[in-house]
């Protein structure tokens, strides 16, 4: 059975005691930052460390906007205890699809970092583009187990790290239902050729003859000179799948095909279980924060209003067994008035998205159980509280 722990993020206090002289108001004992002390000791999550590792502290900074990012509070919780570990720790995040903002290349994603709270000041700890100032350092590693993907392009500061703590903030999103642990690996870790594997089913974009007027846009972006705007073709050989041409067209000439929400899991597992195997899954722990679960990505430049009120954090070195035990305690819990989840019925985090992307977290779980179903089996195990 794998083993989840999880501190809850209420703070209860009887003043009653607090008037007797039994307690102190003011109980830094309460505060998350420091249950998260606690956590990781329990958890013994951090413990893979030794001295003199290198470890990679893999999050979301968010776009320009984006207001629920785990706090940097908590960032600079776990590199101190990292440090306290012997452990060289870096904060890394990778670039999006595309070329055109500031979250598809490494600079401009430390940029939304810093705008963001995130700053080796603040987390003390350097923040290191995941995948190369542009996106495009990555190592391709050979994925014969996958399902749909054979092989996953995995960033270069992942490959060059000792171990790897997974920092995920659990949320909805549009494309893979719920946002936590496998997301973070899966998609996060990934260079961009990888991302554009798991979004569409194309082997590369595709210029539409007929609606190209060669009016050479596309070709002054594309950073691989892998467009042949005399014939209108994308050149295999030569493009990196970075998505940019795509953005660039003012004609929307050039097609992807969106992979279904159904594909989108399993190649976002199929992604997150070719990292685990390129580091050895012995070298990751996993934190999820279960808290401002808002119903869309950290991608966006917004947050709505959370669906379920906040629940806490959970640590495991199972990334199978931290995502379904975060996905449980989320659809146990009660909705929040005026919020996306009050408009629909059923599991909080499989229906928000069921009438427009279909996209569904149980997709992943089917998955899981078709590979072992040991990977679903948890022992949820609560810190006490205080
Ligand atoms: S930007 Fe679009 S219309 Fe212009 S050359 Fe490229 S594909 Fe054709
Ligand atoms: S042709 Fe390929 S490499 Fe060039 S911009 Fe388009 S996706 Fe990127």
């Amino acid at each position: 059975m794998n083993n989840v722990y999880f501190v809850n993020s209420r703070a209860i206090i009887n003043v009653k005691d607090v008037n007797a002289g039994k307690i102190s108001f003011f109980n830094s004992e309460l505060s998350l930052v420091n249950k998260l002390s606690m956590l990781i000791k329990k958890s013994k999550v951090l413990d893979i460390i030794e001295k003199g590792d290198i470890v990679a502290i893999k999050m979301h900074w968010g776009d320009h906007g984006t207001m629920k990012t785990i706090r940097s509070i908590y960032v600079r919780k776990l590199a101190l205890e990292i440090e306290s570990r012997g452990g060289i720790p870096f904060i890394t995040e990778s670039s999006g699809l595309g070329l055109f903002y500031d979250r598809t290349f490494g600079l401009g994603r430390l940029k939304i970092a810093r705008e963001n709270g995130y700053t080796w000041e603040t987390c003390c700890a350097p923040l290191i583009p995941l995948d190369g100032i542009k996106g495009k350092d990555y190592v391709k590693v050979k994925n014969e187990e996958g399902v749909q993907l054979k092989e996953v392009y995995v960033g270069k500061a992942i490959m060059d790290a000792d171990k790897i703590i997974s920092l995920a903030h659990v949320k909805g999103h549009p494309r893979a239902g719920m946002g936590a642990a496998i997301k973070n690996i899966g998609v996060g870790c990934v260079g961009k050729r990888s991302k554009f594997n798991l979004h569409f089913y194309n082997e590369i974009p595709e210029i539409i003859a007929n609606e190209c007027n060669q009016c050479g846009k596309c070709t002054q972006i594309c950073p691989e000179n892998a467009i042949d705007i005399n014939n209108k073709i994308i050149i295999n050989d030569l493009c990196s799948r970075c998505y940019g041409c795509i953005g660039a067209c003012p004609n929307k000439a050039i097609k992807v095909e969106w992979c279904n929400a159904k594909d989108t899991n399993i190649r976002i597992l199929d992604c997150a279980n070719a990292v685990l195997r390129a580091k050895g899954p012995e070298n990751f722990g996993f934190i999820n924060f279960l808290i401002d679960i808002s119903p869309i990505c950290d991608c966006v430049p917004y947050n709505d209003h959370n669906v379920v009120q906040d629940i806490g954090i959970l640590a495991s070195k199972n990334i199978y067994a931290i995502d379904v035990a975060s996905f449980d305690l989320i659809n146990k819990a009660p909705r929040l008035p005026d919020s996306v989840a009050t408009q629909k019925s059923g599991d909080v985090l499989s229906q928000i998205f069921s009438d427009s992307t279909g996209a569904d977290f149980r997709y992943i779980i089917d998955q899981l159980k078709k590979d072992n179903p040991e990977n679903l089996k948890y022992n949820l195990i609560e810190i006490e509280r205080l």
